[in-house]
């Protein structure tokens, strides 16, 4: 239930309010806008009377509603929220890169892919130590050895690493990660979830295969409930009858998580098409349509790439991805 409250309501009424509201056994969320102050009424609400507070002097309206998600309804929080990577920002008008290979295969690959990335001006830059991998018999990534060789690219260019954690026993390796990945397999591992609750780290959380825009915004919510509000939420294809594309790209995803969320949204158009040639003009359309960022797959030898060659650009491919984008960024439908 959320109340909004009238401006300047009277202090005595509205401790009286707070007073009431806690004796039932409800948690309240003040969100404080330039013009108007919500009351996020968190709890078992159905104990409380919506005419008795309607019908106070202070209050402006009430309202109940029906989504369970709370911490990442944007009815509660009107502000988009700014996620802070180790002094890269992204959301509420900051728009970011991550850029990198799909899986770490070596500390050359990773270092010369980084410092090409970063020319491009690429944010952050992204890349697999632990790999969710169909076939048991694939390359399932270089594990710690990974996380070592990532943190060794970010020592010789600044860019703070994006990496995916595939289990909770893996989590004390992500200590010196600037944010860690919860991958599409991952997105329903509540236990997982509820464990990067209790960190600080921002957590770039990916869509699932096959899972709708609510059942996305409730594994943010797991995330938060535990207390860390540092989530930013990843579209990146879902699964459709077509299979002329590795998945489908759901550009009416951005704009409709945008009213329904106020976490910052990127997209990953490398796994949603999987096919390199659709990267740069869904990178556009995503971009367009309003995105936070972009998560690009890049390899030096996309040919050779132990994973996701097909998808990945090269770092000249990935410049021109760039420039482009930036070049219609401030044309990006913006509204929410
Ligand atoms: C990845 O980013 O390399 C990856 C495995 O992505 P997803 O979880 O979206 O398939
Ligand atoms: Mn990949």
């Amino acid at each position: 239930m959320i109340v909004i409250l009238k401006n300047d309501s009277n202090e005595k009424q509205l401790n009286n309010l707070i007073t009431w509201l806690k004796s039932l056994d409800i948690d309240i969320h003040f969100s404080k806008g330039k013009n108007t102050t919500i009351m996020g009424l968190i709890g078992d609400t159905e104990v409380v009377d919506i005419d008795l507070i309607n019908a106070l002097d202070i209050v402006e309206d009430v309202k109940r509603i029906q989504e369970p998600y709370k911490n990442a309804n944007r009815k509660f929080h009107p502000e988009d929220t700014i996620v802070d990577i180790n002094g890269v920002k992204i959301g509420g008008g900051n728009f970011q890169i991550i850029a990198g290979p799909c899986s770490v295969e070596s500390e050359e690959q990773i270092c010369s892919i980084a410092e090409s990335v970063k020319k491009s001006r690429a944010g952050l830059l992204r890349g697999g130590a632990f790999k969710p991998r169909t076939s048991p018999y694939s390359f399932q990534g270089m594990r710690e050895k990974g996380i070592e060789l990532l943190l060794e690219a970010k020592k010789v260019t600044g860019l703070p690493i994006v990496t995916e954690i595939m289990d909770l026993s893996h989590l004390h390796l992500f200590e010196e990660v600037d944010m860690i990945q919860v991958g599409a397999r991952n997105m329903q591992n509540f236990e997982l979830l509820k464990e990067l609750g209790k960190t600080n780290k921002p957590i770039l959380l990916k869509r699932g295969l096959s899972s709708t825009l609510q059942e996305f915004l409730m594994s943010a919510e797991y995330i938060m409930a535990g207390g860390n509000e540092n989530v930013i939420l990843c579209e990146r294809g879902i699964r459709t009858f077509e299979t002329a594309t590795r998945n489908t790209l759901d550009l009416s995803a951005i704009p409709l998580l945008k009213t329904m969320t106020h976490l910052p949204i990127i997209v990953d158009p490398s796994h949603a098409t999987g096919l390199s040639k659709l990267v740069k003009p869904m990178s556009l359309a995503a971009t367009a349509a309003g995105a936070d960022g972009l998560l690009i797959e890049v390899h030096n030898d996309p040919v050779h790439a132990l994973c996701d060659g097909p998808q990945s650009l090269t770092p000249e491919a990935f410049d021109d991805l760039a420039k482009c984008v930036n070049n219609i960024l401030p044309f990006a439908f913006n509204d929410k």
